[in-house]
Protein backbone atom coordinates (compact mmCIF):
# COMPACT_ATOMS: atom_id res chain seq x y z
CA UNK A 1 0.00 0.00 0.00
CA UNK A 2 1.61 3.45 -0.61
CA UNK A 3 1.84 5.44 2.23
CA UNK A 4 0.53 9.14 2.13
CA UNK A 5 3.93 10.52 0.99
CA UNK A 6 4.69 8.13 -1.63
CA UNK A 7 1.24 8.90 -2.81
CA UNK A 8 1.48 12.60 -2.44
CA UNK A 9 5.23 12.58 -4.48
CA UNK A 10 3.82 10.44 -7.14
CA UNK A 11 0.71 12.89 -7.79
CA UNK A 12 2.97 15.84 -7.78
CA UNK A 13 5.06 14.46 -10.43
CA UNK A 14 2.07 13.23 -12.41
CA UNK A 15 1.15 17.04 -12.36
CA UNK A 16 4.17 17.96 -13.46
CA UNK A 17 4.11 15.46 -16.38
CA UNK A 18 0.64 16.58 -17.37
CA UNK A 19 1.84 20.30 -17.53
CA UNK A 20 5.16 19.82 -18.80
CA UNK A 21 2.73 17.65 -22.18
CA UNK A 22 0.69 20.74 -22.02
CA UNK A 23 3.13 22.87 -22.42
CA UNK A 24 4.88 21.18 -25.17
CA UNK A 25 1.39 20.92 -26.72
CA UNK A 26 0.69 24.66 -26.78
CA UNK A 27 4.52 25.58 -27.95
CA UNK A 28 4.29 22.94 -31.01
CA UNK A 29 1.87 25.00 -33.23
CA UNK A 30 3.70 28.31 -32.71
CA UNK A 31 7.04 27.02 -33.44
CA UNK A 32 5.46 25.46 -36.68
CA UNK A 33 3.48 28.87 -37.67
CA UNK A 34 7.42 30.40 -36.94
CA UNK A 35 9.13 27.83 -39.84
CA UNK A 36 10.62 29.92 -42.96
CA UNK A 37 9.79 33.18 -41.13
CA UNK A 38 12.70 34.37 -40.27
CA UNK A 39 12.62 37.77 -38.13
CA UNK A 40 15.64 40.59 -37.01
CA UNK A 41 15.26 43.22 -34.02
CA UNK A 42 18.16 45.59 -33.72
CA UNK A 43 18.39 48.54 -31.28
CA UNK A 44 18.57 52.29 -32.62
CA UNK A 45 18.49 53.62 -37.03
CA UNK A 46 21.83 51.84 -37.25
CA UNK A 47 20.04 48.92 -36.76
CA UNK A 48 18.34 49.56 -40.16
CA UNK A 49 20.98 48.55 -42.28
CA UNK A 50 22.41 45.90 -39.57
CA UNK A 51 18.98 44.43 -40.17
CA UNK A 52 19.41 44.60 -43.85
CA UNK A 53 22.80 42.55 -43.79
CA UNK A 54 21.33 39.92 -41.38
CA UNK A 55 18.51 39.87 -43.61
CA UNK A 56 20.88 38.60 -46.66
CA UNK A 57 22.32 35.67 -44.44
CA UNK A 58 18.32 34.41 -43.43
CA UNK A 59 16.90 35.08 -46.57
CA UNK A 60 18.55 31.85 -48.13
CA UNK A 61 18.16 30.23 -45.22
CA UNK A 62 21.67 30.95 -43.15
CA UNK A 63 21.81 30.47 -39.77
CA UNK A 64 21.06 32.96 -37.20
CA UNK A 65 24.35 33.34 -35.71
CA UNK A 66 25.80 34.36 -38.97
CA UNK A 67 23.14 36.59 -39.01
CA UNK A 68 23.54 38.17 -36.19
CA UNK A 69 27.59 38.73 -36.75
CA UNK A 70 27.39 39.98 -40.60
CA UNK A 71 24.47 42.66 -38.93
CA UNK A 72 26.66 44.26 -36.39
CA UNK A 73 29.58 44.34 -38.94
CA UNK A 74 28.08 47.14 -40.47
CA UNK A 75 28.16 49.71 -38.24
CA UNK A 76 31.56 48.22 -36.46
CA UNK A 77 32.80 49.13 -39.51
CA UNK A 78 31.07 52.39 -40.20
CA UNK A 79 32.80 55.64 -38.75
CA UNK A 80 29.53 57.59 -39.12
CA UNK A 81 28.65 55.31 -36.42
CA UNK A 82 30.23 56.91 -33.63
CA UNK A 83 29.30 54.43 -31.16
CA UNK A 84 30.40 51.32 -32.24
CA UNK A 85 33.75 50.11 -33.65
CA UNK A 86 35.53 52.07 -35.99
CA UNK A 87 35.41 56.00 -35.33
CA UNK A 88 33.73 54.91 -32.10
CA UNK A 89 34.18 57.88 -29.24
CA UNK A 90 37.48 57.63 -27.12
CA UNK A 91 37.59 56.97 -23.62
CA UNK A 92 38.72 60.15 -21.53
CA UNK A 93 42.60 59.64 -22.35
CA UNK A 94 41.44 59.28 -26.06
CA UNK A 95 41.47 55.74 -26.55
CA UNK A 96 38.78 53.91 -28.92
CA UNK A 97 37.94 50.86 -26.15
CA UNK A 98 35.77 48.15 -27.74
CA UNK A 99 33.03 45.54 -25.73
CA UNK A 100 31.28 42.90 -28.01
CA UNK A 101 29.52 39.46 -27.10
CA UNK A 102 27.44 36.43 -28.95
CA UNK A 103 25.86 34.13 -28.61
CA UNK A 104 24.40 31.02 -30.39
CA UNK A 105 21.04 28.77 -30.36
CA UNK A 106 23.49 26.46 -28.06
CA UNK A 107 24.04 28.38 -25.32
CA UNK A 108 27.70 28.55 -26.57
CA UNK A 109 28.57 32.34 -25.49
CA UNK A 110 32.00 34.48 -26.29
CA UNK A 111 33.18 37.79 -25.33
CA UNK A 112 35.75 40.63 -25.62
CA UNK A 113 35.87 43.66 -23.57
CA UNK A 114 38.52 46.32 -23.62
CA UNK A 115 39.95 45.86 -26.69
CA UNK A 116 41.76 48.30 -28.80
CA UNK A 117 42.65 48.08 -32.18
CA UNK A 118 40.61 45.89 -34.20
CA UNK A 119 37.93 47.03 -35.86
CA UNK A 120 35.58 44.06 -35.67
CA UNK A 121 35.54 43.15 -31.85
CA UNK A 122 32.28 40.60 -32.69
CA UNK A 123 33.96 38.19 -35.05
CA UNK A 124 36.75 37.93 -31.99
CA UNK A 125 34.29 37.33 -29.93
CA UNK A 126 32.67 34.72 -32.20
CA UNK A 127 36.00 33.03 -32.17
CA UNK A 128 36.50 33.15 -28.38
CA UNK A 129 33.29 31.40 -28.33
CA UNK A 130 34.24 28.66 -31.27
CA UNK A 131 38.10 28.16 -30.62
CA UNK A 132 38.76 28.34 -26.83
CA UNK A 133 37.51 26.70 -24.05
CA UNK A 134 36.70 30.11 -22.31
CA UNK A 135 33.71 33.21 -22.69
CA UNK A 136 35.47 36.33 -22.10
CA UNK A 137 38.92 37.49 -23.16
CA UNK A 138 39.75 41.18 -22.48
CA UNK A 139 42.44 44.22 -23.15
CA UNK A 140 45.56 42.92 -24.36
CA UNK A 141 45.09 39.05 -24.16
CA UNK A 142 42.06 39.87 -26.03
CA UNK A 143 43.89 41.90 -28.77
CA UNK A 144 46.73 39.55 -29.30
CA UNK A 145 44.15 36.54 -29.48
CA UNK A 146 43.09 38.55 -32.49
CA UNK A 147 46.50 39.13 -34.02
CA UNK A 148 47.27 35.57 -33.44
CA UNK A 149 44.21 34.85 -35.39
CA UNK A 150 45.04 37.30 -38.62
CA UNK A 151 42.89 40.18 -37.76
CA UNK A 152 44.35 43.17 -38.45
CA UNK A 153 46.28 45.82 -36.37
CA UNK A 154 44.01 49.34 -37.19
CA UNK A 155 44.18 53.10 -35.71
CA UNK A 156 39.89 53.14 -34.52
CA UNK A 157 40.22 56.89 -34.01
CA UNK A 158 38.83 58.82 -36.55
CA UNK A 159 39.77 63.19 -36.96
CA UNK A 160 36.04 63.63 -36.50
CA UNK A 161 36.31 61.55 -33.10
CA UNK A 162 39.46 63.08 -32.20
CA UNK A 163 37.68 66.36 -32.80
CA UNK A 164 34.83 65.78 -30.40
CA UNK A 165 37.43 64.05 -27.65
CA UNK A 166 39.18 67.39 -27.63
CA UNK A 167 36.31 69.43 -27.74
CA UNK A 168 34.98 67.75 -24.40
CA UNK A 169 38.52 67.67 -23.20
CA UNK A 170 37.79 71.77 -22.56
CA UNK A 171 35.74 70.70 -19.48
CA UNK A 172 36.04 67.05 -19.02
CA UNK A 173 32.64 66.59 -17.45
CA UNK A 174 31.37 62.97 -17.29
CA UNK A 175 27.99 63.49 -18.54
CA UNK A 176 25.93 61.08 -20.07
CA UNK A 177 23.53 63.02 -22.70
CA UNK A 178 20.16 60.98 -22.79
CA UNK A 179 19.65 59.75 -26.51
CA UNK A 180 22.13 62.05 -27.81
CA UNK A 181 24.66 59.80 -29.63
CA UNK A 182 27.33 58.50 -26.23
CA UNK A 183 25.73 55.14 -25.77
CA UNK A 184 24.15 53.76 -28.51
CA UNK A 185 24.96 50.27 -28.67
CA UNK A 186 24.17 47.96 -31.97
CA UNK A 187 22.18 44.49 -30.10
CA UNK A 188 20.59 42.67 -32.80
CA UNK A 189 18.55 39.36 -31.93
CA UNK A 190 17.60 37.29 -35.12
CA UNK A 191 15.77 34.05 -35.54
CA UNK A 192 16.14 31.72 -38.56
CA UNK A 193 14.05 29.59 -40.81
CA UNK A 194 14.60 26.92 -38.40
CA UNK A 195 13.56 28.78 -35.61
CA UNK A 196 17.05 29.18 -33.91
CA UNK A 197 17.67 32.42 -31.97
CA UNK A 198 21.35 33.59 -31.81
CA UNK A 199 22.45 37.29 -30.42
CA UNK A 200 25.27 39.91 -31.15
CA UNK A 201 25.55 43.11 -28.87
CA UNK A 202 28.39 45.38 -29.85
CA UNK A 203 29.95 49.13 -28.76
CA UNK A 204 32.78 51.27 -27.81
CA UNK A 205 31.01 51.68 -24.82
CA UNK A 206 29.92 55.37 -23.23
CA UNK A 207 31.95 58.00 -24.09
CA UNK A 208 34.66 59.93 -22.86
CA UNK A 209 34.58 56.87 -20.00
CA UNK A 210 37.27 56.18 -17.45
CA UNK A 211 39.79 54.23 -19.08
CA UNK A 212 39.25 50.82 -18.26
CA UNK A 213 35.61 50.56 -17.88
CA UNK A 214 33.89 48.11 -19.30
CA UNK A 215 29.92 48.08 -19.48
CA UNK A 216 27.33 45.71 -19.62
CA UNK A 217 27.47 45.07 -23.73
CA UNK A 218 29.64 42.41 -23.40
CA UNK A 219 28.51 40.79 -20.66
CA UNK A 220 26.83 37.85 -20.97
CA UNK A 221 23.44 37.95 -19.45
CA UNK A 222 23.93 42.15 -18.65
CA UNK A 223 23.90 43.14 -22.94
CA UNK A 224 22.80 40.11 -24.38
CA UNK A 225 20.98 36.81 -23.10
CA UNK A 226 19.58 34.06 -25.31
CA UNK A 227 18.27 30.77 -24.84
CA UNK A 228 17.08 28.85 -27.56
CA UNK A 229 14.23 27.05 -25.74
CA UNK A 230 12.92 30.83 -24.26
CA UNK A 231 14.09 33.40 -26.53
CA UNK A 232 16.37 36.47 -26.25
CA UNK A 233 17.23 39.97 -25.06
CA UNK A 234 19.51 42.86 -25.47
CA UNK A 235 19.91 45.89 -23.98
CA UNK A 236 21.69 49.25 -24.56
CA UNK A 237 21.91 53.02 -22.78
CA UNK A 238 23.79 53.49 -19.46
CA UNK A 239 25.34 50.01 -18.95
CA UNK A 240 25.84 50.58 -15.12
CA UNK A 241 22.18 50.23 -14.54
CA UNK A 242 21.60 47.17 -17.15
CA UNK A 243 24.80 45.23 -14.97
CA UNK A 244 23.18 46.16 -11.86
CA UNK A 245 20.25 44.31 -12.58
CA UNK A 246 21.55 42.17 -15.14
CA UNK A 247 18.76 43.44 -17.53
CA UNK A 248 18.63 40.84 -20.45
CA UNK A 249 18.67 37.54 -18.44
CA UNK A 250 15.84 39.01 -16.52
CA UNK A 251 14.47 39.63 -19.66
CA UNK A 252 14.40 36.21 -20.90
CA UNK A 253 13.73 34.72 -17.50
CA UNK A 254 10.89 36.63 -17.02
CA UNK A 255 9.82 35.33 -21.14
CA UNK A 256 10.23 31.80 -19.31
CA UNK A 257 7.51 32.06 -16.74
CA UNK A 258 5.45 33.24 -19.63
CA UNK A 259 5.49 36.97 -19.94
CA UNK A 260 5.38 37.89 -23.54
CA UNK A 261 8.40 39.70 -25.03
CA UNK A 262 7.30 43.70 -24.65
CA UNK A 263 5.81 43.01 -20.90
CA UNK A 264 9.73 41.47 -19.93
CA UNK A 265 11.58 44.58 -21.32
CA UNK A 266 8.75 46.63 -19.32
CA UNK A 267 9.41 44.78 -16.39
CA UNK A 268 13.12 44.58 -16.59
CA UNK A 269 12.85 48.43 -17.05
CA UNK A 270 10.51 48.71 -13.77
CA UNK A 271 13.48 46.96 -12.06
CA UNK A 272 15.75 49.71 -12.78
CA UNK A 273 13.07 52.06 -11.53
CA UNK A 274 12.37 50.52 -8.75
CA UNK A 275 16.44 49.23 -7.77
CA UNK A 276 18.36 52.38 -9.04
CA UNK A 277 17.09 55.84 -7.50
CA UNK A 278 18.58 58.15 -10.01
CA UNK A 279 17.50 56.60 -12.55
CA UNK A 280 16.22 59.30 -14.23
CA UNK A 281 19.68 60.34 -15.35
CA UNK A 282 20.13 57.68 -17.53
CA UNK A 283 18.63 56.14 -20.77
CA UNK A 284 17.96 52.28 -20.99
CA UNK A 285 16.97 50.48 -23.64
CA UNK A 286 15.41 46.51 -24.04
CA UNK A 287 14.69 44.50 -27.70
CA UNK A 288 13.63 41.39 -27.09
CA UNK A 289 11.91 38.16 -29.25
CA UNK A 290 10.59 35.07 -28.07
CA UNK A 291 10.57 31.57 -29.54
CA UNK A 292 7.09 32.25 -31.81
CA UNK A 293 8.30 35.26 -32.85
CA UNK A 294 6.42 37.76 -31.27
CA UNK A 295 9.37 40.52 -30.18
CA UNK A 296 9.01 43.61 -27.72
CA UNK A 297 10.80 46.76 -26.41
CA UNK A 298 10.95 49.03 -23.75
CA UNK A 299 12.96 52.45 -22.72
CA UNK A 300 13.30 54.57 -20.20
CA UNK A 301 13.21 57.97 -21.56
CA UNK A 302 11.41 58.38 -25.11
CA UNK A 303 13.69 58.19 -27.76
CA UNK A 304 15.03 54.83 -28.34
CA UNK A 305 13.82 53.20 -31.39
CA UNK A 306 14.72 49.56 -33.31
CA UNK A 307 14.19 48.46 -36.42
CA UNK A 308 12.75 45.36 -36.88
CA UNK A 309 13.10 43.21 -40.29
CA UNK A 310 9.67 41.02 -40.11
CA UNK A 311 7.66 39.68 -43.07
CA UNK A 312 10.44 41.13 -45.95
CA UNK A 313 10.45 44.47 -44.34
CA UNK A 314 12.80 46.66 -42.91
CA UNK A 315 10.92 49.28 -40.28
CA UNK A 316 12.11 51.99 -37.51
CA UNK A 317 10.02 51.85 -34.75
CA UNK A 318 9.80 54.20 -31.52
CA UNK A 319 9.84 52.10 -28.56
CA UNK A 320 7.21 52.89 -25.75
CA UNK A 321 8.94 54.88 -22.45
CA UNK A 322 8.60 54.58 -19.10
CA UNK A 323 9.25 58.47 -18.41
CA UNK A 324 6.87 60.24 -21.11
CA UNK A 325 9.16 63.66 -20.98
N1 LIG B 1 25.48 49.89 -23.02
C1 LIG B 1 26.67 50.50 -23.49
C2 LIG B 1 27.61 50.76 -22.38
O1 LIG B 1 27.19 51.16 -21.31
C3 LIG B 1 26.45 51.76 -24.22
C4 LIG B 1 25.24 51.83 -25.10
O2 LIG B 1 24.38 51.04 -25.13
O3 LIG B 1 25.13 52.76 -25.85
O4 LIG B 1 28.78 50.61 -22.57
Amino acid sequence: MLDRRKFIQGAALATAGIALTKHVDAEAPKLKHLQGKPIVISTWNHGMPANEAAWEVLKKGGRALDAVEAGVRVPEADPNVMTVGYGGFPDRDGFVTLDACIMDEKGNAGSVAFLQDIMHPISVARLVMEKTPHVMLVGDGARQFALANGFKKENLLTDKARKAWEDWKKESKYKPVINIENHDTISLLAIDSKGDISGACTTSGAAFKMHGRVGDSPIIGAGLFCDNEVGGAAATGQGELVMKTLGSFLVVELMRSGMSPQKACEEAVMRIVKKIPNYKESQIGYIAINKAGETGAYCLHPGFNYALYKDDKNTLIDAKSFLKD
